[in-house]
């Protein structure tokens, strides 16, 4: 108990240090149109990179940033960089990308998370189209109303809300109809069984027509196959995203992918 104790609060300080010594670093994975098979956005993804140390993935140190109250200096960082990146594409003459950042419990229900999405929009003069908010079912439990408060006021910026991870949470889908949400993305763990499980195959086809008759746009991450791709081709999913397309990479390093398979102008 007292070791893990101890190396969680090392941890812990290592990540307050991190922060001020701009130790985090963002990888981007792309979203592709199903329909066209251009690239529409993409993910931001965070990494710890300590020096002269491997890179730390994000599941290892986000729950901790998470408890420690870090995840809100730690967010509002993620975010600007990746409105500064986003922007920094338009300059050089790349077509628009919608950039998803994914938001914790934690953010979410931080008072000022409308001004501070706001004010970083203004700062890096990126219109708030082209900014998606990544959530998940499990932010809505406690509040909802507080929840709908805080979504109408994210969406009356502009701004656009997919739910991440969908299914695998709290299932009330009573606020698929009241919360403003426009995108579902179907969890990679039904992705996954896509070639092989049959309950999955449901549940994806399922989700996917959900989507439809609720015209909110879905997209299926982690896809890694061409069996996965096939599956959700004849069901008609809107947007893909997985290792089979691009795998998330520093922005200098996905330059020259994004503007061979951006929209052509
Ligand atoms: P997520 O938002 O659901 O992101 C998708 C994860 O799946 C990413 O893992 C991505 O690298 C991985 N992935 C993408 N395509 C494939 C594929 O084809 N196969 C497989 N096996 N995996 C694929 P990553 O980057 O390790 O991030 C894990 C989770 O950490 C994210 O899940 C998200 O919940 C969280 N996360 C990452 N960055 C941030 C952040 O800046 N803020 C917050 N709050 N959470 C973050
Ligand atoms: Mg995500
Ligand atoms: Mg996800």
């Amino acid at each position: 108990m007292s070791i893990a104790a101890n190396e969680r609060l090392a941890l812990e300080n290592r990540l307050r240090h991190a922060l001020i010594a701009g130790e985090f670093v963002l990888h981007f994975q792309p979203l592709i149109d199903a329909h066209t098979s251009h690239v529409v956005g993409v993910e931001a993804l965070t990494r710890w990179q300590p020096p002269g140390e491997a890179i730390i993935s994000p599941g290892k140190f986000i729950p901790i940033a998470e408890d420690t109250g870090l995840i809100v200096p730690l967010g509002e960082w993620v975010l600007r960089a990746a409105c500064e990146q986003s922007r920094a594409w338009m300059d050089a003459g790349i077509p628009p990308l919608v950039v998803a950042v994914n938001l914790s419990v934690r953010q979410f229900q931080s008072e000022n998370l409308v001004g501070m999405v706001q004010r970083v929009l203004e700062e890096t003069r990126l219109p708030a189209t082209y900014l998606e908010l990544e959530l998940t079912e499990s932010m809505f439990v406690a509040q909802a109303e507080r929840s709908i408060e805080t979504l109408n006021q994210l969406k009356a910026l502009g701004v656009r809300l997919a739910i991440d991870d969908f299914g695998t949470g709290y299932s009330s889908l009573t606020y698929l109809k009241r919360f403003p949400i426009d995108k579902l993305k179907i969890d990679q763990s039904f992705v996954h069984g896509l070639a092989h499980d049959a309950n999955d195959r449901e549940i994806a086809a399922t989700i996917i027509a959900m989507a439809r008759g609720l015209k909110l746009d879905v997209l299926a991450e982690g896809i890694e196959s061409e069996q996965q791709l096939e599956f959700l081709r004849q069901h008609d999913c809107d947007y893909y995203q997985g290792y089979l397309f691009h795998r998330p990479v520093p922005a200098a390093e996905l330059e020259k992918w994004l503007r061979k398979h951006s929209v052509p102008q």
